[in-house]
């Protein structure tokens, strides 16, 4: 019996990184899956990957930070899985180190568009999906940059404080409705996104690991894993919190 059998997940972001474990292991845990990015290529080969694994899958292609592609995001699961039981919105981008008085206004609204609208866009339309069938459970992919602050990333902790906030706001809302809310904040994590530095210099990733509470990166599985439990239904009696999957960083 696994964690989500039977249930109907969307990912989004999950191309790759994160979403792409999530998405597996929604799918290893017994769930129908909807692998939904902005990459279609990555999204159809994460899906064809849990098909060949004997999962259910399909690959959707979606620019989160578009209303209609999210509409029709949500209309390809119920078309082909009937339902929508739990969701991870967990599509993003890093965005560079930049001075806050030189960061430009254009940089500002593209963080907050990837790494925030798409959060509110996204369940504005998957909470009426999850109200038809009774309810249902989602989580949003914060940061520790949602609970403190870093130099340099304005436009970014602003943007996942926002989702910190989103989703204590919709746990509220929906509370008496059956849909539970929460937030991962995950810490420095082994993707693309963060290899991306770590490639580029040895000691730049040493440097990495070390500011990590446990003093080694965290892996996407081990994210994964936090957000299919608060989907699932072990989790019956948590909404709006914030969990910190970070190996000891913010805490110190
Ligand atoms: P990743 O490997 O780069 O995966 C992010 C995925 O999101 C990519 O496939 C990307 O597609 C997709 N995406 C970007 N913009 C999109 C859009 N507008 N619509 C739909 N999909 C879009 O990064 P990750 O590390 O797994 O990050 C996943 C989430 O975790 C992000 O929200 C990130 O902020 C958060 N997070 C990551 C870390 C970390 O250390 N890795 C730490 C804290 C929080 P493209 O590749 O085509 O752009």
């Amino acid at each position: 019996m696994g964690l989500v059998d039977g249930k109907v997940a969307l990912v989004t972001g999950a191309g790759s990184g994160i979403g792409e474990h999530s998405a597996r292991l929604f799918a290893a845990e017994g769930a129908s899956v909807v692998v939904a990015d902005l990459n279609g290529d990555a999204a159809m080969s994460v899906a064809q990957a849990i098909v060949d694994l004997g999962g259910k899958a399909i690959g959707v292609q979606a620019d989160v930070t578009n209303e209609q592609q999210v509409i029709a995001m949500v209309t390809a699961t119920i078309k082909e899985f009937g339902r929508l039981d739990c969701a991870h919105n967990n599509a993003g981008i890093s965005g560079t180190m930049t001075a806050f008085t030189d960061l430009s206004l254009d940089d500002w609204n593209h963080m907050i568009a990837i790494n925030l609208t798409s959060v509110f866009l996204s369940m504005k339309h998957e909470i009426p999906a999850m109200l038809a069938s009774g309810g249902g459970a989602i989580v949003n992919t914060s940061s520790g940059a949602g609970v403190v602050g870093f130099a340099g990333l304005p436009h970014y902790v602003a943007a996942k404080h926002g989702v910190v906030g989103l989703t204590k706001t919709a746990a509220l809302e929906f509370a008496k409705s059956n849909i539970r809310v929460n937030a991962v904040l995950p810490g420095t994590t082994n993707t693309p996104m963060i290899q991306e530095f770590t490639n580029s210099n040895p000691d730049i990733g040493k440097m990495i690991a070390r500011s990590v509470g446990r003093g080694s990166l965290g892996q996407p599985e081990e994210i994964a894993q936090a957000a299919v439990w608060l989907c699932s239904d072990r989790a019956s009696f948590v909404s709006g919190d914030s969990m910190l999957v970070d190996g000891a960083t913010v805490c110190r």
